[in-house]
């Protein structure tokens, strides 16, 4: 595994990875990394010659409030799991290097971005899609890997991806969960035990707008009320939202037909958790 630390070095490296006539599988994350991240990094080694992974914790998607400092970070056991699972190349550039003094370009994918996680985070995707958007033109993958445990991220990168003309092909991989269901998150690290027990009602009630589904409802009003019920019989959550919507517009549906996301975001103390499902619905 080679360590790139600069911009310069990785934009090099890339351009002769592709003169080989080498295809590129890229994997962009923040660190900290878990099985979520590892099987994206497996399906990379799968589908493409050559695996890169990024850690880069953005400043640019984290809001005044928000934890970009106390983020977890444990570069020296990132970097021992990703030689094991053998990858080419390690990124890690430097807040500077990403962003130079006098940046000003940014991305936005208007509507998309403010809905659901970017009401509570209001330029949140701007900073991711900037980055990845800046990230793909460093490294220049034929594919990337993203978890669909970030479904609104997915789904903005994907729109990102088709309305800019990229030549990258996107990738979105099931979410990895511990056994109880709970999704494997990085901030998973924040909850104190009692938080931790009470955050598999995220899956749980997932599971039950599921069965419900299973059992026939395709209104979308009584799988929500049953699953904000749900969370609200657990004194430690806070509900941030409950969302049913159309997987391409993120509106909110009355009928279930075609794919519906259902997407919840709950706090646990001051730790908010994402979660989502999709349902498929047969048009009629
Ligand atoms: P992050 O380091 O949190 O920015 O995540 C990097 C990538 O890993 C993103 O594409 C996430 O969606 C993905 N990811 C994070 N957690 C999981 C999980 N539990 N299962 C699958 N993918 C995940």
């Amino acid at each position: 595994m080679r360590k790139i630390g600069t911009v310069g070095e990785m934009k090099t490296a890339a351009d002769e990875i592709r003169g080989c006539g080498r295809t590129i599988g890229f994997v962009p994350t923040m660190g900290y990394l878990h099985e979520g991240h590892l099987s994206l990094v497996k399906e990379s080694r799968r589908s493409a010659q050559t695996t890169v992974v990024s850690i880069f914790v953005n400043p640019l998607q984290f809001g005044p409030r928000e934890d970009f400092t106390r983020y977890p970070r444990d570069p020296g056991r990132d970097e021992t799991l990703l030689e094991k699972a053998g990858i080419d190349i390690l990124f890690c550039p430097g807040d500077l290097d990403m962003y130079p003094e006098g940046f000003r370009t940014t991305v936005e994918v208007a509507g998309l971005q403010d809905k659901l996680c970017g009401r509570s985070r209001p330029g949140h995707f701007k900073g991711v899609a900037t980055v990845v958007l800046k990230l793909f033109n460093i490294v220049r993958p034929d594919y990337a890997f993203f978890g669909q445990k970030d479904a609104q991220q997915a789904i903005i990168l994907k729109r990102m991806a088709e309305d800019l003309n990229l030549d990258t092909k996107i990738e979105v991989l099931p979410t990895i969960r511990e056994r109880d269901g709970l999704a494997i998150s990085s901030r998973n690290t924040y909850l104190s035990p009692e938080e931790r027990r009470s955050a598999t009602v995220l899956f749980k009630s997932l599971e039950k707008a599921r069965r419900i589904f299973g059992e026939g409802e395709r209104a979308a009003g009584p799988i929500r009320k049953q699953v904000l019920r749900m969370i609200g019989n657990e004194s430690l959550a806070r509900v941030d939202y409950v969302e049913i919507i159309n997987t391409r517009t993120f509106e909110a549906v009355d009928r279930i037909e075609g794919d519906v996301l259902v997407a919840i975001a709950v706090f646990f103390g001051s730790t908010r958790l994402i979660d989502n499902i999709i349902l498929e619905g047969k048009r009629e």
